[in-house]
């Protein structure tokens, strides 16, 4: 089953609409696929006119049906006025998830990502990682069927990025679609299926990372990013 098919045509900031000239791609349920590409190269871009953060995209975007979607974003975004906490009871109303089975696993969560103890301070005092690791919690509370994982490794520390893809692994199994842009490529190339490179707005390879690297060999810079 398709979880998310992606069309997109023309998008980019003010009047120059060349930060995305053609993007098309489908991820299926239990699909995890990686966007690669050098910076500037149109990754986060794609992953905005997804969510439908971009002003006149030309295309379309369609999630499975009933495709409820997590986003981790690469700058964590909270609410100053919230605790912890609140955020995870936040994230409870907002997506109408019933049941206390939802607080138990918030707890198992915070004991993995070692927050528990502050779980009544405020985001606003946590490092940047600590807030990732709140964004990356409240995404698998929601058990979504589409994650979509912007730049996911920085700033966490070693344990959070080997509890944290294991969960994805695990989301990942059950049939949820990711998909995850990042520069880290070793472990990219550990957990994804399939990849995209995205260079000046198009995807120039598509497949496996060894089909990537022969397909991507035609052009010497853009191999320096491997
Ligand atoms: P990185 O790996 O550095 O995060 P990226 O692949 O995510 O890069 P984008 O941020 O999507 O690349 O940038 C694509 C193009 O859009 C670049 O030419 C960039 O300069 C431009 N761009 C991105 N954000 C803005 C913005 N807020 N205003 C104007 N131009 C932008």
């Amino acid at each position: 089953m398709e979880v998310l098919k992606v069309n997109l045509k023309n998008a980019g900031y003010y009047d120059k609409k060349d930060a995305i000239k053609d993007i098309h791609f489908s991820i299926l349920s239990g699909g995890l696929v990686g966007l690669i590409g050098p910076n500037g190269a149109g990754k986060s871009t794609i992953i905005k006119s997804i969510l439908g953060l971009m002003e006149d995209v030309d295309g379309d975007v369609t999630m499975g049906q009933g495709s409820k979607y997590a986003y981790i974003p690469e700058h964590p975004t909270y609410y100053d006025e919230l605790t912890l906490w609140e955020h995870i009871e936040l994230a409870k109303a907002v997506n109408e998830i019933e049941g206390d089975g939802y607080y138990q696993e918030a707890e198992k969560l915070l004991t993995i990502f070692r927050l528990t103890a502050e779980k009544h301070q405020y985001p606003g005092s946590f490092s940047k990682g600590m807030q990732q690791k709140l964004m990356i919690i409240i995404a698998l509370l929601i058990k979504p069927k589409l994650y979509i994982v912007d730049e996911p490794f920085i700033g966490l520390d070693p344990k959070a990025i080997k509890d944290f893809i294991n969960l994805l692994k695990e989301e990942q199994r059950s049939g949820a679609g990711i998909l995850m842009s990042t520069h880290v490529l070793d472990t990219a190339e550990k957990m994804c299926d399939r990849f995209l490179l995205i260079n000046y707005g198009n995807i120039i390879a598509r497949g496996t990372m060894e089909e990537i690297r022969g397909q991507s060999v035609s052009d010497g810079s853009l191999m320096d990013c491997f």
